[in-house]
C-alpha cells in the first residue's frame, strides 16, 4: 500500500510565465536605454499541425516578451542544398539574434546536417555540438532548451541537488544527455543514467532522490519504483487517444501520476510541467545570444 505524503506540484505553467514576465522587462529596459531587441528567426518546413502548433506558440511568446521575430516557410519538398542556403542567409543576417529550424524535418533532410549548420552563437535551441560540448566548460553558451527548463524548475523550486543521486532515464541527444551533463557540471548531482539496454531498471530508479525521466513512454515509471520522498520530473509527452478522453486524446507523461505523486516530495504534472518550460528556454536563449552579441 502506498502511503500518502504531502507533495509539492512543480508548476511549470507559472513559472514560465514568471520568466516571461522578466523578459519583458529586460526588454523594455534594453528598448529605453536604446539597445537592440531580440529578433528569433523561425524556420518551419511542411505543413504537420504539430509542428505548426508549437511554432505559433513561439511566435505568440516572442509577441509577449516583445521579441522581432521572422516565420520562414518552407515545402516539404525544399531540398537539403537550398535549405543550407537559406540557413546561410539567416546565419549572415546581422539583425538575426536567434534562429531555429523547427524539428522534425522530411526525411530526405539531415538533421545533423542542418544543425551543425546553423552558427552556434544563434543556436537558441542549443542543438550544435558546440554548444553542446560547452555544458561542460566553464562558460556554457546556449543551454539545450528542454533540460535549461529542467533546471531551472529545480533551481526555482529550491530543490536540494548537490550530493544528491540523480537517475536519468531516456539518453537522447535531446533530452536525456545534455540533462545527465548539466546536473553533474550545474547541479554538482551525483548521475546514472538509463536507457534502453539498461537492466533492472527499477533497481537504479529506487535509489533516485531526484527521478528525471524522457522516454516517451507512459507509465513506464510506476509507484513500485519510485523511493519515498523523491523528486520526481516528467518530461515525457505522448499523445494518448482514447473515448475516455474528452477531446479524443490526451498528452501523457512516463510518470504513472496517480500513483507516484503521493510518494514524491515535488512532482512535475503533464501537461503543465516540464513542457511550458521549453519555450521560457527558448527566449532566455534568445535574449542570452542577444546580450552577448550586443551588449
Ligand atoms: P528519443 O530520442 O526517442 O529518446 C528516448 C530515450 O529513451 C532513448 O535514450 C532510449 O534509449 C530511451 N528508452 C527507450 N525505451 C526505454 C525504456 N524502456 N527504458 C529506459 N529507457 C528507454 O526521445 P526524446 O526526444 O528524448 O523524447 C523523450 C520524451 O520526452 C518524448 O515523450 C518527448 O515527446 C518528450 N520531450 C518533451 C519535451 C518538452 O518540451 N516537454 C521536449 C523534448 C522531449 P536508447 O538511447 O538506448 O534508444
Amino acid at each position: 500500500m502506498v502511503e500518502a505524503t504531502t507533495y509539492t506540484l512543480i508548476d511549470g505553467r507559472k513559472i514560465s510565465t514568471d520568466i516571461k514576465n522578466e523578459i519583458a522587462q529586460r526588454v523594455a529596459e534594453r528598448k529605453q536605454l536604446g539597445k537592440k531587441i531580440p529578433h528569433l528567426a523561425i524556420i518551419l518546413i511542411g505543413d504537420d499541425g504539430a509542428s505548426q502548433t508549437y511554432v505559433d506558440n513561439k511566435v505568440k511568446a516572442c509577441k509577449t516578451v516583445g521579441f522581432h521575430y521572422t516565420m520562414m516557410r518552407f515545402a516539404d519538398t525544399i531540398s537539403e542544398e537550398r535549405l543550407m542556403k537559406h540557413i546561410d542567409h539567416v546565419n549572415n543576417d546581422d539583425d538575426v539574434d536567434g534562429f531555429i529550424v523547427q524539428l522534425p524535418l522530411p526525411d530526405h533532410i539531415s538533421v545533423e546536417h542542418i544543425t551543425e549548420k546553423i552558427r552556434s552563437d544563434k543556436d537558441v535551441d542549443g542543438f550544435t555540438n558546440h554548444n553542446f560540448g560547452s555544458i561542460i566548460s566553464k562558460n556554457p553558451l546556449l543551454m539545450p532548451a528542454t533540460p535549461f527548463g529542467v533546471m531551472e524548475l529545480l533551481r526555482r523550486y529550491n530543490i536540494e541537488t548537490e550530493g544528491k543521486h540523480a537517475v536519468v532515464v531516456g539518453a537522447s541527444r535531446l533530452a536525456g544527455a545534455p540533462l545527465s551533463m548539466m546536473l553533474v557540471e550545474q547541479a554538482h548531482a551525483t548521475v546514472t543514467i538509463c536507457h534502453k539496454y539498461t537492466v533492472n531498471l527499477p533497481n537504479y530508479t529506487r535509489s533516485a532522490d531526484i527521478l528525471l525521466v524522457a522516454v516517451g513512454k507512459p507509465g513506464l515509471i510506476t509507484a513500485d519504483m519510485v523511493k519515498e520522498g523523491a523528486v520526481v520530473i516528467d518530461i515525457g509527452t505522448t499523445r494518448v487517444e482514447g473515448t475516455e478522453f474528452a477531446k479524443g486524446w490526451a498528452i501523457k507523461g512516463d510518470v504513472d501520476f496517480k500513483n507516484v505523486a503521493p510518494k514524491a516530495s515535488f512532482i512535475t504534472p503533464v501537461p503543465g510541467g516540464v513542457g511550458p518550460m521549453t519555450i521560457a528556454s527558448l527566449l532566455l536563449n534568445t535574449l542570452r545570444a542577444t546580450e552577448l552579441r550586443n551588449p
